[in-house]
């Protein structure tokens, strides 16, 4: 059997439900990785170097409403080149294709295709070798991607799927930016027959009292997540310089927060303090591993022997409380601070069944 040319992972993260796919040249082991995640960036990092890959490239869809690009925070790692599409008005990407470009990896080719709808620098991604279509949020398994705010715009995104998605051949596979149902892959085929909102035969104004009646409440991180991904996903790199590089925060409210599947995969480099009383700490949530107990009403004194030049982050039950002490430690001098977002109850449903969205 011959060793096939190319290396092809779908990898996903639980909070938005974005997929992020890796394509790597097998031979040259050059590796590229389409919508990476700012909190999945040691998983996928871990994968690269586990199957001996160099990354060379990242590649974005376009401006993300719902999460924080991996791709400013790879490239201070890997000295990679971010590819987005010009008209996506983000000026930290190193490559802004247009429509029509191809970009090489390796003995790979990548032809980058205008779709706006979802937003105005929206590019679907082609790997015609692969016979595989990264869609990002044009078009979705049976679905597509919302056009109410962001440039969004119904009809042209009608005109992007018509023209620009169900003209490439039939078994082409159709990787998604999302799935909110678990599914992983379709074909342009099975959506020119079952999309609902855009099977062949739809009409423009079909498709524009479809969206129009949608009404959808706005994505939760949208206000975070545009400025920083305009910026590459370098959040609030201006305002707090020392958070830069330690974690990917996010800050709700003013508080400075990172996910429980960051925590997850980085808890042996960070003090974990579980500010919650010492009947929670022992009751039916549990606790993380290795976690301190420090109870909010005695965190000043606690506080008192702990190195502010450490990084810490701090939980409690829902994100409530953890939240509060992460600020009483920044205004006491603490650099490197984070709440744990959603707390054990979401620790604990992540590690139980996964969910997002
Ligand atoms: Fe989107």
């Amino acid at each position: 059997m011959s060793k096939s040319p190319w290396i092809f992972r779908q990898l996903f993260d639980r909070e938005s439900c974005t997929y992020t796919y890796l394509i790597a040249d097998a031979e040259t082991r050059e590796a590229a990785l389409i919508d990476p995640v700012i909190d999945q960036v040691e998983r996928d990092a871990q994968v690269i170097e586990e199957l001996g890959l160099r990354l060379v490239l990242t590649f974005e869809t376009h401006v993300h409403a719902d999460h924080i690009a991996g791709s400013g925070v790879l490239r201070q790692r890997f000295s990679t080149r971010s590819v987005m599409g010009a008209a996506a008005g983000a000026d930290c990407a190193d490559v802004m294709v247009e429509d029509g470009d191809r970009v090489t990896l390796g003995g790979l080719t990548i032809e980058a295709r205008s779709t706006p709808g979802h937003t105005d620098g929206c590019v679907s991604y082609v790997w015609h070798e692969g016979r595989r279509v990264f869609t990002g949020d044009a078009l979705l398994i049976r679905g597509c991607g919302r056009t109410d705010f962001q440039q969004g715009s119904s009809e042209t995104l009608f005109a992007s799927v018509s023209t620009r998605l169900f003209s490439l051949p039939d078994d082409y596979e159709v990787f998604p930016g999302h799935d909110y149902k678990g599914r992983t892959v379709s074909t342009i085929a099975e959506e020119k027959q079952y999309n609902p909102r855009l099977r062949l035969g739809t009409t423009e104004a079909q498709f524009v009292a479809t969206m129009d009646a949608l009404d959808l409440a706005l994505p939760k991180h949208i206000h975070e997540a545009v400025p920083a991904n305009l910026q590459c996903g370098i959040v609030h790199a201006a305002e707090a310089p020392a958070e830069r590089g330690w974690a990917p925060i996010e800050r709700v409210d003013g508080v400075p927060e990172v996910s429980t599947d960051w925590v997850e995969s980085n808890r042996s480099a960070i003090t974990l303090l579980d500010v919650r009383e010492p009947d929670e700490f022992e009751g039916p949530l549990g606790h993380v591993e290795g976690a301190q107990l420090v109870p909010l009403g005695k965190l000043d004194v606690a506080a008192q022997r702990l190195d502010p030049e450490l990084p810490y982050v701090t939980i409690c039950r829902s994100g409530g409380r953890s939240g509060q002490a992460a600020l009483h430690l920044e205004a006491h001098g603490f650099k490197r601070v984070a709440s744990m977002r959603g707390g054990m109850t979401r620790w604990r449903d992540n590690a139980s069944v996964g969910g997002c969205g």
